[in-house]
């Protein structure tokens, strides 16, 4: 199966996506996890991204189109993927069909997360994850049971992504409204697309994309 996420920043696409590949053996292809990994590691991909993605701005279509073309070749991908945080623009989305049909695949589900803009800021600026296992923590919504210690994996070691503050969350939302949102109406004119609440409880979310999925 081959699945796409969308929804602006905040709206819990990484968080449904790890739910969805442990429920269905799918992996989860998120373009701003490879990008951070090439941050990283100081390559010349990660030079040329690390600028444009702490300021909250998109990072060039080709860049993306070539990395997310030869990710998905790898063999962990023969059993489905989960595709979130791209395509963000409509050149990516058309690059996608253009992939899929060259390398015979196709796109089984196309779901949008809704969600209410004022949110995501609070959503984003208090969300962390443990070094550790990666777990996803909030400040306010969803602490560990015991202060400072994953309940995942006992790690006592937390990260919060540098380009989760609200200057940047602001640029970031301005990116998704000019550039992203426009990619809803590409899915929804193909007849492929189904939304769910992405403002209802995280147990609940997984509910209805599964309800989507059949
Ligand atoms: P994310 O982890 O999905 O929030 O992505 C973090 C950042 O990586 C974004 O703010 C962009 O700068 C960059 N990025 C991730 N995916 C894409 C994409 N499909 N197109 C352009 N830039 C991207």
């Amino acid at each position: 199966m081959k699945l796409m996420l969308l929804g602006p920043p905040g709206a819990g696409k990484g968080t449904q996506a790890k739910r969805l590949e442990d429920a269905y053996g799918i992996i989860q292809l998120s373009t701003g996890d490879m990008l951070r990994v090439e941050v990283a590691s100081g390559s010349d991909l990660g030079k040329q991204a690390k600028e444009i993605m702490e300021s909250g701005g998109l990072v060039s279509d080709d860049l993306i189109i070539n990395m997310i073309s030869s990710r998905i070749d790898h063999d962990d991908c023969k059993g489905g993927f989960i595709l979130d945080g791209f395509p963000r623009t409509t050149p990516q989305a058309e690059a996608l069909d253009t992939m899929f049909s060259d390398k015979g695949m196709k796109l089984d589900h196309v779901i949008e997360m809704k969600v209410d803009d004022d949110a995501m800021v609070e959503r984003i600026t208090g969300r962390y994850t443990c070094a550790g296992c990666g777990a996803g923590y909030h400040d306010s919504f969803q602490k560990p049971k015991e202060e400072g210690i994953c309940d995942k994996c006992g790690g006592t070691d937390f990260k919060r992504r540098s380009d989760d503050n609200a200057e940047t969350v602001r640029s970031r939302l301005e990116a998704y409204h000019e550039q992203t949102a426009p990619i809803i109406t590409y899915y929804r004119d193909k007849g492929t697309l189904k939304s769910v609440d992405g403002m209802a409880a995280i147990d609940e979310v997984t509910t209805q994309i599964k309800d989507e999925i059949g």
